[in-house]
């Protein structure tokens, strides 16, 4: 991609009112564009690596073979009576009627709707197990939008659903979701860590929150003998005296729902006797628009954002100190077509602008490595790569294709 041709547009000055250095970011570095309180425009580089994050989620979910689907955002209101969550889910769902005078929502989660879609396909227990989830939007009303996409009202979710006949298989695919969880972060570069929590609004029989070390995060919590504990905002004082207290943001939450769901929806299967029993179930959520934020919060220094490779938007950028008719524009042609050929995204900055601007705005937007072909290069073909990561810079000589496998080994 040419830069003259994208749609980049990034910020020189930040507003000073915005809090989080993640948010800062996301909006200097053009990634996102705020419409209202809460709702976001994600820009071709903030869907880039939203898309990537979808990658790596669906690659390691398929891989345990959860199958994706995907379900409306508008919900009707008979199936939240069914389950008893219509009048106490609380402000955050957002209601409406519709022409007809029916009630409806915009989902804040999906437990009813995908328990009416699986409850007309299965009857017996031969039909068990498996789990479905998809990745699309959720709207939470949030009486306090904040920083960004870390607490957005309308926001990108993650969402699973397992299905059983028994606690012990239960356990299994929850076990299996939580390592296929830990793998996810483990390939977006995030450090996090598992706290057994509160199961709170969904309700259930045992959960645990996944949580990325932040210092903007809104989850406190403490470290007791490996064990992680959530302590709330107002007990950071009292448990600095006696530990250190750790800050992070919520990525995921796992639940074993158990019955709960399926008993007040009435969603049984026939067992091996011929009887009746309630379905029990397992619920899995990925803030996927919120891993943004976290990855930003974990990635960055004063010149920027530094992606990891595997959610960059580019992950190379070309830098000429001079293109259009100039000596750079063939080799700089060459190298992009290259490297896109093996599927590395590459940004050629073909702007008429000065070297330290281009270079300044490849690292605002995190590339991870550059190659700059400077005056050096007309002289005795030699150019940089840059490893945005470290900062490290080799020297290296152009020598057409051979080149290109050398800088592929290195990145
Ligand atoms: P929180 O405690 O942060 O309000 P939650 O416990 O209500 O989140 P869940 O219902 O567990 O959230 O949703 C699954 C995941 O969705 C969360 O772990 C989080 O990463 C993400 N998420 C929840 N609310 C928001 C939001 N308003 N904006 C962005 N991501 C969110
Ligand atoms: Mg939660």
């Amino acid at each position: 991609m040419k830069y003259s041709k994208a749609f980049i547009h990034t910020e020189r000055t930040i507003n000073d009112k915005l809090d989080a250095t993640s948010h800062k970011l996301s909006i200097q570095a053009g990634l996102i564009q705020q419409v209202s309180a809460g709702l976001y425009d994600f820009l071709p580089l903030g869907h880039k690596v939203l898309s990537k994050i979808e990658s790596v989620i669906r690659e390691e979910l398929n891989a345990i073979d959860c199958q994706e689907i995907s379900m409306p955002i508008v919900q009707p209101k008979e199936l939240w009576e069914e389950s008893g969550r219509w009048n106490v889910y609380g402000k955050e769902m957002l209601k409406f009627k519709n022409r007809d005078e029916r009630e409806f929502c915009f989902g804040p989660t999906h437990e009813e709707v995908v328990i009416d879609l699986v409850r007309t396909k299965i009857t017996s227990y031969k039909q068990f197990p498996f789990t479905l989830y998809q990745i699309g939007r959720k709207f939470r009303d949030e009486m306090r939008p904040k920083n960004g996409l870390l607490r957005g009202k309308e926001f990108m979710m993650k969402d699973a659903y397992s299905f059983h006949t028994s606690n012990e298989d239960l356990d299994r695919e929850y076990n299996a979701l939580r390592t296929a969880y830990f793998n996810i972060f483990n390939r977006l570069g995030l450090k996090v860590i598992g706290i057994p929590a509160d199961p709170g609004e969904i309700g259930g029989d045992g959960s645990e929150e996944v949580v990325a070390f932040s210092k903007f995060g809104e989850d406190y919590f403490i470290e007791e003998n490996g064990v992680a504990t959530k302590i709330e905002e107002n007990e950071v004082e009292k448990y600095s005296a006696t530990h250190e207290v750790y800050r992070g943001i919520e990525v995921g939450h796992i639940f074993k729902l158990g019955t709960k769901y399926s008993s007040a929806m009435n969603f049984n299967f026939v067992n091996r006797e011929g009887k009746k029993e309630p379905v029990i179930m397992g619920c899995y959520g990925i803030g996927v628009s919120r891993i943004v934020n976290a990855i930003l919060e974990q990635n960055n220094d004063e010149k920027g954002i530094k992606w990891p490779v595997a959610v960059a938007p580019y992950t190379l950028s070309i830098i000429p100190l001079k293109y259009q008719g100039s000596e750079f524009e063939a080799v700089a042609l060459e190298l992009e077509k290259a490297f896109e050929k093996v599927g590395v995204s590459t940004l050629l900055d073909d702007r008429d602008m000065g070297m330290g601007a281009k270079i300044k705005d490849s690292d605002l937007i995190g590339v991870p490595f550059k190659i700059i072909l400077g005056k050096r290069f007309s002289e005795a073909k030699e150019f940089e790569l840059e490893f945005r990561a470290t900062g490290e810079k080799k020297v290296l000589v152009y020598k057409g294709e051979e080149t290109v496998k050398e800088i592929l080994a290195m990145i």
